[in-house]
């Protein structure tokens, strides 16, 4: 029975009492006996208005209708993933809680999420309802209250923290980093209190504070944008010192060509879409997932052109003349673990030649009629950062005007060398002008 159904019978016991001791008015107990009918009525409808399940103590496998967890659990039983549940240990920090951002806090939250910290300072508005999520009651709340109205319905287990602040204020920004510091869900962590910080923002000013932020707490975040013509959007991995930072390149937000201050000072509205939104907070959480229960892939960028259908990956390296100095101090700190890192590969590199020499002594199809070679997953990488020279068709780099970054060093994969700026303009002025 939910709170309101026990306050409205306490009503009504009320008028009730009030009732007895009333004179013997019958127009005044007509008006009562219609008050009384009321509050029976409002108690019949708030019996059907949605109530919590309760909250789940460990993740269970088993395969029944009210297990909300037994899809996710499958993952494992399907090889996907060893460990499903180590999920409940993760904490991950959303910043800009709009389009994408509560997109992506509803996916972590449905996944059982452990914790998710949310930053935003804006309130829902009927023009946000173009988009998923909010709901139109809750226009004037704020998107943090909001969010967290609506989360802990989904999923009371996930420990939903709302702060409603601007990161870009001195204030706010003390609050950013100290929220994010903190480790008291898993104090023996390593490193700070969160496992990965998203970034869902929708100004370059944002984009860097967030970047300033992880680069002194060497935090790895993930960066995400949607552009102002609604049509494209994009992701990316940033890992301080090893690969390039938010300052380190020119911003790889799906240009339009048109400048994020003139739209905002001259009212001009940015166009967005619930699709758009949708597959970019989809591509979100997929990477973290990825990343934090260590399966698959994680790209260090990816671009999704919806009018072209177009999904370009590239890797960037640090700019080793960044202008931000915590980013240069990683770099500094990745460098010096370069001798340790190569040792561990060269260990893991000799165990798999031991592996494949034993597997040839004993051929698993010796038999093989139809010439069938088969290439494990490390060969075929090796060969796909071989033969990326070329651009692939309708792929550009998505850099503006940047006369500061002359020296930056931008390459698609580890060996390739920097490319030609202007090039690169020219081909993102080509792939935005049809
Ligand atoms: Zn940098």
């Amino acid at each position: 029975m939910s709170m309101e159904v026990g306050e409205l019978k306490g009503i009504n016991q009320d008028l009730e009492t009030l009732k007895h001791s009333l004179p013997q008015d019958p127009s005044l107990h007509a008006s009562l006996d219609q008050l009384m009918s009321r509050v029976h009525h409002l108690t019949e409808v708030a019996k059907f208005s949605p109530s919590r399940r309760e909250k789940v103590k460990d993740m269970s496998a088993e395969v029944v209708d009210s297990n909300p967890y037994s899809r996710l659990m499958a993952l494992q039983r399907m090889g996907i993933v060893d460990n499903y549940e180590k999920i409940r240990g993760y904490s991950v920090a959303i910043v800009g809680i709009g389009g994408v951002g509560s997109v992506a806090a509803e996916m972590l939250t449905r996944c059982g999420i452990g914790r998710l910290l949310l930053y935003d300072y804006d309130k829902v508005e009927l023009a946000n309802m173009n988009r998923l999520f909010f709901r139109p009651e809750q226009v004037g709340m704020t998107k943090t209250d909001a969010a967290v109205q609506t989360l802990s319905d989904i999923n009371p287990d996930v420990v939903l923290e709302s702060y409603t602040l601007n990161i870009a204020t001195v204030q706010g920004f003390e609050t950013f980093m100290s929220s994010l510091k903190d480790k008291s869900f898993r104090p023996n962590k390593d490193g700070i209190g969160v496992d990965l910080v998203l970034s869902c923002v929708d100004n370059y000013e944002a984009r860097m504070v967030v970047n300033q932020a992880c680069n002194e707490l060497n935090q790895t975040w993930m960066e995400s944008g949607v552009s102002e013509d609604a049509v494209s959007g994009h992701i990316q991995l940033l890992i301080p010192g090893e690969t390039a930072c938010f300052a380190c390149a020119p911003p790889l937000v799906v240009a339009s060509g048109v400048d994020e201050r003139t739209l905002k000072r001259e009212g001009v509205c940015a166009a967005s879409l619930p699709t758009t939104m949708g597959v970019v907070a989809g591509l979100l959480v997929q990477s973290t997932l990825k990343f934090l229960l260590k399966f698959g892939h994680v790209s260090p960028y990816l671009g999704y052109n919806s009018l072209k259908d177009y999904f370009p990956t590239m890797e960037m390296r640090p700019n080793p003349q960044c202008s931000n100095a915590a980013c240069l101090e990683r770099q500094k700190e990745y460098q010096l673990a370069q001798p340790a890192r190569d040792a561990a590969a060269a260990a893991a590199k000799a165990k798999l030649e031991a592996e494949a020499l034993s597997v040839d002594e004993c051929p698993l199809h010796a038999d093989n009629e139809w010439n069938i070679s088969v290439v494990d997953d490390i060969e075929l990488s090796t060969m796909d950062a071989s033969s990326s020279d070329e651009l692939p068709e309708g792929l550009a780099r998505e850099l503006p005007t940047a006369d500061a970054h002359q020296n930056l060093s931008v390459a698609r994969s580890a060996d390739t060398s920097v490319e030609d700026l202007d090039d690169l303009r020219k081909q993102l002025e080509a792939l935005n002008a049809d």
